[in-house]
């Protein structure tokens, strides 16, 4: 039999039939037509696997929504969880209280920069929600600008600033949000061939942007450090820099989302690090306490923070800072120092994942590029190499989208489960994957993209 970390998967087709059946009675799923789906049943989890009520398992190259960043079960958060629980399950926002300074505390020391205050939330969507709320009443400025390349969040706000299709059916136009292109060498909106070019040009439409828009209507401009839901583009050297320039110069914010690229998802505790660039406010959730309880927050600058020295802050939440969230973030994050988890992703990613992939690109006609950093990677899947015609077109649903779940079903066979968006999957695997799990999620990918080649 099979043995994870001490626990036997035992198959119970029964339980699972039953587990499946109140589900399709009466959950109602996240961007779902909830008759089309057919969610699997899980019956457990640990460190970089789950498996379901056959007994079958499958590592998890998605890392849950790309948060389990140290896996699942790691004992000493689920410890940490059941210590706070015992001594105090919750307490409500306006008290100190342990748990939750301490974290405060652990997360500002590693934030870059002066974001030393943290207000916390229950999740990513209502971070963003707070960090432009914040932008707005420090700037007495109405306006944001996103990247249509991006995703933050499912709540009102968050979804407005959201560039990718999710947007459109909720969308009110009069968010206040304007959208522009962000660097993306490889699709690029500007005719460039070079890096350098790219950074340039859409420095120079960002620039452009700000000036028909009027800089004295823009509160803050807001990215993802690296997009990550939107295909995982590691900025060119210099665009971060570029971009903080022209907020100084205007005097909006900058926003930098690290929700998914932030606690050590990139070989780094904040993305922000790999490009020296510090931002006036920060939001993180997923990996803050790899989402063992919902938790998520704003890591605020001091001079941000000061507006709201002696005028109150117009916004909170009942579980701001939860204790059992708080406990689990502690925990993550001292684990994560203890067992050099950030440095593990920085080293697999180098030395196995983006070679490993780069093996894989050369066999594979459908692979059309590959990029990443630590253990954040994105294969953009291609009909043509040539032309980059993406192996099913932009936001294909049913028929149109075949051969991605060609592709998907046949990495599920193969034992991986994989992370996949439109034209895309990503390699996203829990921070402290070992090397040998990766070598196994590899040869897994390799048999996956056989099967979207005879799409090609
Ligand atoms: N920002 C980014 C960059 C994200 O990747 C996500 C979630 N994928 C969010 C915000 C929203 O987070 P949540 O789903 O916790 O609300």
């Amino acid at each position: 039999p099979l043995t994870l970390g001490g626990m036997t998967p035992q198959p119970n087709p029964e339980v699972g039939t039953a587990v499946k059946a109140a589900d399709r009675a009466h959950v109602f799923h996240s961007w779902s037509a909830q008759e089309l789906i057919d969610p699997l049943a899980v019956a457990g989890a640990q460190g970089s696997y789950f498996w379901d009520y056959d007994g079958r398992r499958y590592l998890d190259f998605a890392s849950g929504l790309v948060y389990t960043n140290i896996g699942y079960q790691h004992p000493a958060v689920v410890a940490a969880i059941q210590e706070q629980a015992a001594r105090m399950t919750t307490f409500a926002p306006a008290f100190a209280v342990e748990a939750r300074s301490e974290a405060a505390r652990l997360i500002a020391e590693r934030t870059p920069g002066d974001l030393d205050r943290i207000f916390f939330t229950n999740g990513g969507a209502d971070a963003v929600e707070h960090a432009l709320r914040m932008a707005r009443l420090h700037t007495g400025r109405p306006k944001v600008l996103s990247a249509y390349r991006s995703y933050h969040g499912g709540t009102q706000q968050a979804v407005n600033v959201t560039g990718d299709p999710r947007r459109w059916a909720s969308d009110t136009g009069t968010a206040g949000v304007v959208h522009f292109w962000a660097p993306f060498l490889y699709r690029s909106r500007f005719y460039a061939e070079t890096e350098e070019q790219e950074c340039a040009r859409a420095l120079e439409h960002l620039e452009t942007t700000i000036a028909f828009e009027g800089p004295s209507t823009i509160a803050a401009i807001i990215l993802e450090t690296i997009p990550g839901t939107a295909g995982i583009m590691p900025p060119p050297a210099g665009y971060l820099a570029g971009v903080r320039e022209l907020c100084d110069r205007h005097g909006i914010l900058l926003v930098l989302d690290e929700v998914m690229a932030g606690f050590g998802r990139t070989g780094t505790w904040f993305a922000a690090g790999l490009y020296d660039v510090v931002p006036d406010l920060l939001t993180f959730a997923k990996g803050v306490n790899s989402g063992y309880v919902p938790l998520g927050g704003v890591a605020i600058s001091g001079a941000v923070a000061e507006t709201f020295a002696r005028r109150p802050y117009p916004g909170g939440l009942t579980y701001s800072g939860h204790p059992l969230a708080c406990a689990a973030a502690v925990a993550t994050i001292n684990v994560m120092e203890e067992e050099g988890i950030v440095g593990n992703a920085a080293a697999l990613g180098a030395s196995v994942v983006g070679p490993g992939l780069r093996a894989l690109a050369e066999r594979h006609p459908c692979v059309g590029e590959v990029r990443g950093v630590g253990m954040f990677w994105a294969l953009e899947l291609v009909r043509d190499r040539e032309t980059r015609e993406p192996l099913v077109p932009y936001n294909a649903t049913g028929e149109a989208n075949a051969p991605m779940a060609a592709f998907a079903a046949a990495a599920k066979e193969a034992g991986i489960w994989p992370f996949v968006n439109m034209n895309r999957t990503h390699v996203v695997p829990p921070c402290n994957v070992s090397e040998a799990e990766l070598k196994e999620g590899l040869a897994a990918l390799d048999a996956a993209l056989t099967v979207a080649d005879g799409h090609v």
